[in-house]
């Protein structure tokens, strides 16, 4: 029998009614490693950074993966070990890419709300370049790079003010958002950073959103972006890089965004025209590379039936997977047992004492307690974003590589989670 696809999820695929991971069948793993489970195809790993790679073919071009995404250690070394470098948002990011084996040159690091001691940590280290959102950051990050006596490599975030017709919590390049540096302030912002003794400019920058799923915002962002290259190199201020970000969308529910090599098959068809074509550019994906690499294996505990709605709970939750939460995200939920027989439409929700603990609503579901459902695309944005809420432990990770799989995080446990605190004094 042929194996029968998931439709954007070509490394997950039935093989006789089964749920099949690469060459693994889930229940298998499950089994194996309890659940809920993160489970991560390194193929579909590799595959969604090929997409980029044959994009920037014969090109001056780096791909640094937004680690924010999922910041497993097991998964920055498989991106380490095919290329990549690491945008990273935070010290603690940085550790983490040392920890899996990166090298400091290959790092870049965005984020409005850096610290002293995290410049001084990357200056340190000698970083690739700093991502620098604000003028009042330009001025702190000269300072503690004079006092360390070494120069950072700068570029600029600015804001394109381009509408990425995405969610709002996850649009970036608007006017109204604390992100970047306006696009009319950008040139006085390069003028001011060339003037200062701790900077070098390197580049410019720009992120306008996340879940983008047409090619048009990315197109008008590049063409303002290469206006403001030409205004800054205008006044004498030579830009070696161009870093366009992330944001490109996934198939979470049946959204067609543009494949990554087509998308920069058509922006490089613009900056050709201009003439920008031999620069080297930078991108930041995270969603993309991972996203739809890794599903989470989740137990039926309990049907409760009701009258206006029938429940399915299960036993991964909101501090697995946050986003139904956050941002009323759809997963597709797809069981490890191919069936419809006696299909009811449920809600499926987690243990979590809170209304807006659940994982999604209004599913066609042929389901018993005991049964284990796969809740799809949650290679992205779910573990890096888990927490502890209930005294939950996070759930283990798996990474499976064609027959081979490696847990690459254990199951946290509760004497784990109260490790760092201290009962107080007396009695
Ligand atoms: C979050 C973020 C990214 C990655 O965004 P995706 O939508 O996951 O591709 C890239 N760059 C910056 C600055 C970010 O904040």
């Amino acid at each position: 029998m042929n194996p029968t696809l998931l439709p954007g999820h070509p490394h997950f695929h039935y093989r006789e009614g089964e749920l099949f991971v690469e060459e693994l069948r889930l229940t298998d793993l499950a089994r194996q490693h309890g659940t809920p489970l993160f489970v991560y195809s390194k193929a579909a790993m590799l595959a969604a950074l090929a997409a980029y790679q044959r994009g920037f073919a014969g090109r001056k071009a780096k791909i640094c993966y937004a680690m924010k995404a999922n910041s497993s250690l097991a998964l920055l070394q498989v991106f380490a070990r095919a290329g990549c470098g690491f945008d990273i948002v935070s010290g603690g990011e940085l550790e983490r890419v040392l920890a899996a084996g990166g090298r400091p040159q290959d790092i870049i690091f965005s984020g409005v709300g850096k610290t002293r001691a995290e410049m001084r940590r990357a200056l340190e280290l000698g970083i690739g370049c700093f991502n620098v959102e604000s003028e009042a950051e330009l001025d702190v990050l000269s300072e503690v790079a004079v006092a360390l006596g070494r120069v950072a490599p700068v570029s600029i975030r600015v804001n394109p003010d381009v509408d990425p017709k995405t969610h709002p919590y996850i649009s970036t390049g608007l006017k109204g958002n604390k992100f970047g540096i306006a696009h009319d302030r950008a040139v006085a912002a390069y003028q001011h950073a060339a003037g200062l003794p701790g900077l070098k400019v390197a580049g410019i920058d720009c992120h306008i959103g996340s879940q983008i799923t047409e090619p048009a915002p990315y197109l008008d962002a590049m063409e303002r972006i290469l206006d403001l290259v030409e205004a800054v190199e205008a006044k004498g201020i030579r830009i070696g890089h161009i870093d366009f970000g992330g944001g490109l969308g996934i198939a979470y529910n049946g959204d067609q965004p543009p494949a990554a090599d087509a998308l920069w098959q058509a922006l490089f068809a613009r900056i050709d025209a201009r003439g920008f074509g031999d620069r080297q550019f930078m991108i930041e994906p995270g969603r993309s590379l991972v996203g739809n690499a890794g599903i989470c294996v989740t137990e039926v505990l309990y049907l409760k039936p009701g009258e206006d709605k029938n429940f399915c709970i299960v036993d991964a939750a909101m501090n697995d997977l946050p986003r139904p939460a956050m941002y009323q995200a759809f997963h597709a939920i797809a069981p490890l047992r191919a069936g419809s027989e006696g299909a009811r439409r449920y809600d499926v929700v987690g243990p979590v004492c809170e209304s807006g603990d659940w994982i999604a609503r209004e599913r066609e579901l042929a389901v018993h307690a005991g049964d284990l459902l796969a809740v799809m695309s949650a290679g992205a944005y779910c573990m890096s974003m888990a927490s502890n809420y209930n005294t939950r432990g996070r759930a283990a990770e798996v990474l499976v590589d064609g027959t081979q799989s490696w847990l690459i995080r254990e199951r946290e446990t509760p004497a784990e989670l109260m490790r760092s605190e201290r009962l107080l004094p007396g009695s």
